[in-house]
């Protein structure tokens, strides 16, 4: 009883990915169990050590083990310039491009009202408080003059989008957007890397 007990609290705990239903998550425990003891413990330890290490950077808010993540540590990058992105595999592609040599800030997610994600779920208000940091500058002036939106163009994309760049008004710096090289309804993650490196370049 105590080993069905066991497996039936596993299920519900590989439940919790994303896109994995009950079926699927009876595969994996199963998986796990009679064939991969070794891979299973593994993946537990290392779930056990993400967990209680990683954390979001103080200034970009992607995943770090630090306070700062090196990318925003770099004094090779352009200080003047932010690019917003969804996702840490969306930074990624920008990166290849090589086209790119700002910062970044990386919402960790997008806004998505029927999914019941809102501003709140983002990395949003942090975005806002660090454009409007009086940055350790000569002028006192926050070091971003550039906000580049390279949010997804998908729908919540846009939105996202849209209402980063109606709070940015008034705040002192210029908003711009990829441009629409981009395909609609398309993730940064799987666009060519040419494809982004111009929609980088007509941005406005
Ligand atoms: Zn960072």
């Amino acid at each position: 009883m105590a080993e069905a007990h066991s497996l039936e609290h596993l299920v519900q705990a590989l439940r919790r990915l994303p896109g994995v239903g009950v079926k699927s998550a009876q595969r994996m425990a199963f998986h796990l169990l009679q064939h991969d003891r070794e891979g299973a413990l593994a993946l537990a330890r290392a779930l056990d050590h993400a967990a209680a290490t990683v954390q979001h950077c103080a200034l970009c808010h992607t995943f770090t083990e630090d306070t700062i993540c090196h990318t925003c540590l770099d004094p090779r990058r352009d200080r003047s310039q932010l690019c917003v992105v969804e996702t840490p595999a969306d930074q990624a592609a920008m990166e290849r491009t090589g086209a790119y040599k700002g910062l970044f800030f990386v919402l960790m997610g997008k806004l998505s009202p029927l999914d019941n994600v809102g501003p709140k779920d983002i990395g949003l208000q942090k975005l806002f408080e660090r454009i409007d940091a009086p940055a350790q500058t000569p002028t006192g002036m926050s070091e971003v003059r550039e906000v580049i939106l390279a949010t997804n163009f998908t729908a919540e994309g846009e939105t996202t989008a849209h209402v980063i760049a109606q709070a940015l008004k008034g705040r002192g710096v210029v908003v711009t957007r990829l441009a629409r090289g981009v395909p609609v309804g398309s993730e940064l993650e799987y666009v060519d890397l040419g494809t982004i490196a111009h929609a980088l370049v007509d941005r406005r």
